[in-house]
This record gives C-alpha cells, sequence and structure tokens, in this order.
C-alpha cells in the first residue's frame, strides 16, 4: 500500500509500504477514509522533535474496518470509525478513568514502526480501546467534522471543560465570557466547544486573519491580534473585567503569558497547546490572581464518547477547520501549505 514515510528534515513522502495485516487478537486493519496533517507533525519536519528515517508520519486516522483480530467483538467489518491520536487498551486503570493517554501500553501512530494514518490502509492496536464507532447514518458530507474528533476538535474540548465552561453550563448567565488564545484548528475547535457550551461573548486571539474570519465563521463574538494594540484592556472592556475562562492553544511563552494576565481574577486557565517553548511561567501573577491552572494532552478516546455523537449529527459543525484538501500522492504539498501556515487544518484523503 501508499503510505506517507518519514525520510529526514522537511522531507515527507509516499512510498509502497508492506500491507499491513492482524498481528495481535486485539488489532483491526482499516481502510483510510480520511488523515489530515497536524501542528505537531510539524516537529518533526522541523526537526524539532527526532522522529526516525522509514517511520511512517500521520496520526489522525478515520477508515473503514476490513479487517478485525479473533478477540474484537465490539466492532466488525464495514464499520467506520475514527482512531485517538493515542492507542490506548481500554481496560487498564488508567484508561477506566478516562485518561486514556496515561494507558499502560499507550503507543501513538508512527512511532517506532506502527503504522501511521497517511496511508491508504492501517493497522490500528488495541482497537476496542482506541477507536470510536461513528454511527451508520451519519451522513458522507459530516466525515470531515467527524474526523476531527481524532485530535484537534477534542484537545479544544479538553480546553473548554478544563477551564471551568462546562461546569456553569445549564446556569443561566452564568457560562459568561471567554478567551480563546490561538487561531489554529486546536484554537478553532476550542472556540467551537465554547460557543457549544454557551459561552458568550467568546474573543479569540490570534495572528492570521484567514483564521480569524473562519473564527467568526463558527462564532466568535470578537477576533483580535495577539501584538498591536492593547489587548488586556480590550479584552478586559468587553468581557467586563476579564473572562473566567482563558483556553491557551498555542504552548509558547507569550501565549501562557498573555491567558495569565487575561483572565479575570479567581478564573480559570486551561492549557493544551504542547509547551514547546514556554521558558518563564508567569507564576507569580497566577498566584496574585488566585487563578486555577490547568494543563494537560487530552485524553480523547474518552471524549468521543461525549461530543461524537453531537458532532455526528450535525448539532456542532466544525467543518470548516478542515479548511484544505489534499490527495495522499499530495502529502509532501499539504506538509508544505501547514509549514507555511497557508491553511489551518490540511485533510489528506486517499482515493
Ligand atoms: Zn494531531
Ligand atoms: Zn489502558
Amino acid at each position: 500500500v501508499r503510505a506517507g514515510v518519514f525520510r529526514g528534515v522537511g522531507d515527507v513522502r509516499v512510498e509502497e509500504v508492506t500491507e499491513p495485516r492482524i498481528r495481535n487478537v486485539a488489532d483491526v486493519v482499516v481502510r483510510v477514509v480520511r488523515s489530515s496533517v497536524c501542528g505537531s507533525d510539524l516537529w518533526p519536519y522541523r526537526g524539532v522533535e527526532p522522529w526516525e528515517s522509514g517511520w511512517r508520519t500521520g496520526h489522525e486516522i478515520t477508515g473503514v474496518i476490513e479487517e478485525v483480530g479473533s478477540e474484537v467483538s465490539t466492532l466488525a467489518v464495514g464499520d467506520l470509525v475514527v482512531s485517538a491520536f493515542a492507542w490506548s487498551c481500554g481496560s487498564c486503570s488508567f484508561c477506566r478513568e478516562g485518561l486514556q493517554t496515561s494507558c499502560r501500553t499507550v503507543q501513538f501512530p508512527g512511532r517506532g514502526g506502527q503504522d501511521g494514518g497517511h496511508a491508504e490502509r492501517a493497522r490500528i492496536p488495541m482497537a476496542e480501546g482506541s477507536v470510536w464507532k461513528v454511527p451508520s447514518s451519519t451522513p458522507e458530507e459530516r466525515y470531515d467534522a467527524v474526523h476531527l474528533l481524532s485530535d484537534v476538535l477534542l484537545t479544544g474540548y479538553h480546553a473548554a471543560l478544563m477551564s471551568g465552561l462546562a461546569e456553569r453550563t445549564g446556569v443561566a448567565e452564568a457560562v459568561g465570557p471567554a478567551v480563546v488564545i490561538g487561531d489554529g484548528a486546536v484554537g478553532l475547535s476550542a472556540l467551537a466547544c465554547a460557543k457549544y457550551f454557551g459561552a458568550s461573548p467568546v474573543v479569540v486571539v490570534g495572528h492570521h486573519e484567514d483564521r480569524l474570519s473562519t473564527a467568526r465563521t463558527l462564532g466568535a463574538d470578537y477576533t483580535t491580534a495577539l501584538e498591536g494594540r492593547d489587548l488586556s484592556a480590550f479584552v478586559n472592556e468587553v468581557t467586563d473585567g476579564g473572562p473566567r475562562s482563558v483556553m491557551e492553544c498555542v504552548g509558547a511563552t507569550a501565549a501562557v503569558k498573555a491567558a495569565v494576565i487575561l483572565a479575570r481574577p479567581g478564573g480559570s486557565v486551561a492549557m493544551v497547546g504542547v509547551p514547546t517553548a514556554v521558558e518563564k511561567w508567569p507564576m507569580g501573577l497566577a498566584f496574585a490572581k488566585n487563578l486555577t491552572l490547568r494543563i494537560g494532552v487530552a485524553p480523547v478516546r474518552a471524549y468521543m464518547d461525549h461530543l461524537g455523537p453531537v458532532v455526528a449529527s450535525g448539532a456542532l459543525d466544525v467543518a470548516p477547520i478542515a479548511s484544505h484538501r489534499f490527495a495522499l500522492e499530495e502529502l509532501g504539498a499539504a506538509y508544505e501549505a501547514m509549514d507555511r501556515r497557508q491553511c489551518i487544518k490540511a485533510m489528506v484523503i486517499p482515493k
């Protein structure tokens, strides 16, 4: 089969690789119908994170099951499934607690020679603990949105939950304002989830006019740049003294600082941006403001059960985040477009 293979910094190719086969009793093999390039795929691509030459690429996978291992009982050939970006057993104590990213036998697509999502077909280990079955009634026009459950959408959902929004949902007028820092796919997902929980107004702080325009499409009440005008004065004004919920979806020093500065005293800051370049944390200010700080990687497999049906039914439409489409053979161009920030999310769709 054809699959994306990492060959060095700035060099991801589509090559002929060994046909995926069931190797363990809990495996499934899927025909990939959607995959995508993630912001975090760019770290090996840019040489920031080590990735071996020959390892596959792509951790966001939606596919139709073609083969099942002998101990797979809840999934069947023909099922459409979305795979979490972290593969988990589904039965250890962390999986049972809903923290599948800390599974005792966690594995990741591509890493260590695993199959990746940028492929015509892929083997998914520990399938029952790793994938979510898409309702068969889901029309194909929702596949892009459903595919985003594999990572970015549920990372944004994690931010919304950790920033306390869900706790205030259902209490009239108590959800209140929220600020999202970051206009990438995760930031836009956090925005969509904040609106879903009823936050208002929601301010999205970003850099790129095209992405901020998508933010407005997804319901952002205000969009603004991180630099330039007095961000703090602006946010204070439109949120009546600062938001209780701030979602930091970048993972760089300036974004973390801004999150702590913008939060209302007594508020919550959720950090889901992978901290790649956070040198200094504004702990003193967070202390003075009595902030609740939460940080972490999203256990997306747990959240698929919450938000999957909402997305599959069309009640939450996040398709605008899936901004560009590439054929599998155009994988190199998809990486370049993401690297140059020419698109929000590069969908990679095998023929
Ligand atoms: Zn991802
Ligand atoms: Zn586990």
